[in-house]
């Protein structure tokens, strides 16, 4: 056990944990709003807490013991934050598993799958793993879509602030253009060069050293769970690995199981460059899964249809994210496979 730092009422092992505390503080002064979940929920949305209740569920973890780390900022100047788990203070040596979501601002499923994780996960001994999360990977994109929200407009939001997709800006076979980016390249604009954005290199940056063996990234609403490769049809050599783990979430997900699929088939075979599903398979040697949460919320009344919120996030956040986290659990938490069967 280690022992708080007597000057902070929070655990302080890992390094600029205070500092981070500090920039989630001011991030919290800066962008206070009234509740929005109500609001929302009125509106047939579902009752999704905004940018500052996803803040203020950071504070709390980090209070009940969860150790922040600052990871950068984002291209506004938001702190880009991430919630250390388990064996996080013992620093860089500890097998990392890692969550991310949010890279796409309009998806709150994956950032509320997040928050429902690391609340499972806080104060619990996780052995030499150490796990972290990085709850909103595009904090000045879910800012947007947030103030959106509030002054009802319904727009359809997927970049960071310089109008880059960060899910193609990672440095895996980035540039590659498949199909869905030469028919739309507006949508899937990759950025001026690998990790151009401070987002993307933010993370990358504070990875490089770790051993990240497990990687999870949270998206919607494709209802499916998601390997490497995305950028080449063929299947990576230990594709069975993931598909086994991949499988195992899918059923749990949902009581219609998710559907499994290499990444480059999961649009068509439309292969796409720049991801950070690949990005963890090729450049930490991981395990490596992406998890479109839900199968969004469309549903039958006129006025979800034609908001782009609604397409991408299910009417029920509590209990779609409750049971994703609860699926994935075992993946993040470093669970072993059987030869190839589920555990
Ligand atoms: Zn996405």
């Amino acid at each position: 056990m280690e022992t708080p730092d007597a000057s902070t009422p929070f655990p302080s092992g890992a390094p600029d944990a205070h500092d981070a505390l500090v920039a989630l503080e001011k991030a919290l002064d800066r962008h206070r709003a009234p509740p929005i979940a109500e609001l929302l929920a009125r509106r047939g949305l579902g009752p999704y807490r905004g940018y500052a209740g996803m803040l203020e569920a950071m504070q709390r973890l980090a209070a009940a013991g969860a150790v922040i780390e600052p990871l950068g900022h984002s291209v506004r100047g938001e702190p880009l934050l991430a919630l250390g788990f388990g064996a996080a203070r013992r620093g860089r040596f500890a097998r990392t598993s890692v969550v991310v979501s949010g890279l796409h601002p309009l998806e709150w499923i994956g950032i509320e799958t997040s928050l429902a994780l690391a609340g499972r996960l806080v104060g619990r001994d996780l052995g030499d793993r150490s796990v972290l999360i990085v709850p909103v990977a595009n904090p000045d994109g879910v800012l947007r879509v947030d103030r959106n929200l509030r002054e009802g407009r319904r727009r359809f939001v997927r970049h960071n602030a310089h109008g880059v997709d960060l899910n193609r800006n990672f440095d895996a076979r980035w540039g590659h253009r498949g199909l869905l980016a030469r028919l739309v390249p507006s949508v899937f604009r990759a950025g001026t060069r690998a990790e151009s954005e401070p987002e993307v290199s933010a993370l990358a940056f504070a990875l490089g050293s770790r051993r990240v063996d497990r990687a999870l990234s949270l998206h919607s609403f494709g209802g499916a769970v998601l390997y490497p490769s995305s950028h080449q049809l063929r299947a990576p050599a230990d594709a069975e690995e993931h598909r086994v783990w991949a499988q195992r979430i899918a059923a749990l997900a949902d009581d219609r199981p998710y559907r499994v699929v290499q990444g480059s088939w999961f649009a068509l075979g439309a292969t796409m460059g720049g991801l950070e599903l690949d990005w963890f398979h090729e450049r930490h040697g991981a395990l490596s899964l992406l998890v479109e949460c839900s199968r969004g919320g469309f549903g039958l009344r006129p006025s979800r249809a034609l908001d782009p919120f609604a397409w991408f996030n299910p009417p029920t956040p509590h209990a779609t994210a409750t049971r994703i986290a609860r699926a994935v659990e075992g993946f993040v938490t470093g669970g072993v496979t059987v030869t190839g069967r589920a555990p």
